[in-house]
């Protein structure tokens, strides 16, 4: 009742839930009241929580952000949220989110921008959430919900998440099903949590993972009690700091962030090591290749005929198909596939695609080689705080700089957490981001709680 209470008043402003499912809400909570009565429920019961649109929900709307997908009710649950539910997890309602997850400012999505419930010192103008995953991080920063689901295929968790003051991780890939997550890039998406404590997020994270033989990526392993290590000691940990993530033209505050991070670490018993990873300006051209290129195979399917909206109006089948597309998919998207199309033409593919998938495998094995010598990684998230809404909107390449401290993990397929580390000279928040090996979490929980 009271996150229905705030979602009726604080939603108008900040289009954070596109839509509310009250009665779900309360008769998954009255279910859950009794279940707890007896002494009984799982490891989430009764908490509520929001889903980012993207995730199927059985008979509840689900968009991805798109009117291509207006009026789509799933008749089935995506994995990731029937875990939630089966443990106990109470839903609010569906999250906003750029179109197709394709963003870092959920200004693309067709329901609108959501607001950031951050503002700086002094001025009022509204500000970016981040994205894709806005919605999950303004209503988790603005108490509408006690944590959200969100997906990341090139920060669009941990981007979000530093902008709002809240904590947000990728999981190794193949760690959590994307068995009904709608798809944008399939080699790079991973569901994850945005929360408001690195505990939450450890809680939550379990519960979203499992293996599912519906999903051919999803990995055969167990899923650890990341929780336990929240708040354990990081002493003696080797914690490497990559020189190449000093990019030109870095804000002074960002650096002063990362030089406090370590600082703490290092009173907190870690060892710092400098390390390189070579490859990793190339890492944003190559994500901005394969990214667009999953998305143009994987968005085919919505011609008006198969799957998604229908134009009205057209002449012939092709016709059809060029009218229902250009009427569906928003401009991001629209490019995002042009570009996609295009890398994978017979004469472009492999100039560009097959080049992007060996210069992919080079960043891999950059991190191949430092683990040896380090444990975590320790980098900014985000190359600045939360900017006004609208201000990058103009240029797609400014806004695609966004995800530079963050696409290297989704390449490599690696965990990474953003967790809050301070606020900014105008008193917005920034973030830290831990990069761990693949399947070691624990550490990159370990490390977060001694952020946090
Ligand atoms: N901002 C990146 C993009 O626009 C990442 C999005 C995401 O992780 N879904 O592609």
């Amino acid at each position: 009742q009271a996150f229905l209470g705030e979602i009726a008043s604080a939603n108008p402003t900040l289009n954070a839930y596109v839509e509310v499912t009250g009665e779900k809400a309360l008769a998954q909570a009255r279910a859950s009241d009794a279940k707890l009565a007896k002494g009984e429920g799982g490891d989430l019961e009764g908490a509520p929580l929001g889903i980012k649109d993207l995730f199927c929900t059985e008979g509840v709307q689900t968009t991805a952000g798109s009117n291509m997908l207006r009026g789509f009710v799933p008749p089935y649950e995506s994995t990731v949220t029937a875990n939630l539910w089966r443990d106990g997890a109470v839903m609010l309602g569906k999250l906003n989110m750029d179109e197709f997850a394709m963003g870092s400012a959920n200004e693309t999505s067709a329901f609108g921008p959501v607001v950031n419930p951050w503002k700086a010192q002094g001025d009022d103008a509204q500000l970016t959430p981040g994205g894709s995953s806005g919605g999950s991080a303004s209503a988790v920063a603005a108490n509408l919900c006690l944590a959200a689901t969100a997906s990341d295929t090139g920060g669009s968790i941990r981007q979000p998440a530093a902008f709002t003051g809240t904590v947000g991780i990728k999981p190794t890939y193949g760690r959590a099903s994307r068995f009904g997550m709608v798809a944008f890039a399939s080699s790079l998406d991973q569901a994850g949590p945005i929360t408001k404590t690195v505990k939450d997020s450890a809680i939550l994270l379990k519960s979203m993972c499992s293996f599912d033989t519906k999903d051919s990526t999803s990995l055969d392993v167990p899923t650890p009690d990341w929780a336990a290590s929240v708040g354990q000691s990081v002493k003696g940990l080797r914690i490497g700091v990559p020189a190449e993530y000093l990019i030109d033209g870095m804000p002074e505050e960002i650096k002063k962030l990362w030089e406090q991070g370590v600082e703490w670490l290092k009173a907190a018993g870690c060892e710092i090591v400098q390390i390189s990873l070579p490859h990793t300006k190339y890492a944003l051209p190559t994500y901005y290749i394969v990214a667009p290129a999953e998305a143009s195979s994987n968005l085919a399917r919505y011609d008006g005929m198969r799957f998604g909206h229908r134009a009205e109006e057209f002449t012939s089948l092709d016709d059809l198909y060029a009218a229902s597309r250009a009427e569906g998919f928003g401009k991001e998207v629209q490019r995002r596939l042009t570009i996609g199309a295009y890398v994978l033409s017979a004469g472009f593919y492999d100039a560009y695609y097959v080049r992007a998938l060996k210069v992919r495998r080079r960043i891999a094995e950059d991190f191949d080689n430092v683990w040896g010598k380090v444990d975590a990684i320790l980098t900014p998230s985000t190359p600045s705080a939360a900017f006004k809404l609208g201000d990058k909107q103009i240029d797609p390449l400014t806004m695609y700089l966004n995800d530079v401290f963050t696409v290297t993990t989704n390449l490599a397929g690696l965990p990474g957490i953003s967790v809050p580390a301070g606020l900014d000279s105008k008193g917005l928040p920034l973030g830290l981001q831990i990069i761990g090996k693949a399947l070691d979490e624990d550490t990159v929980f370990k490390v977060a709680g001694a952020i946090e």
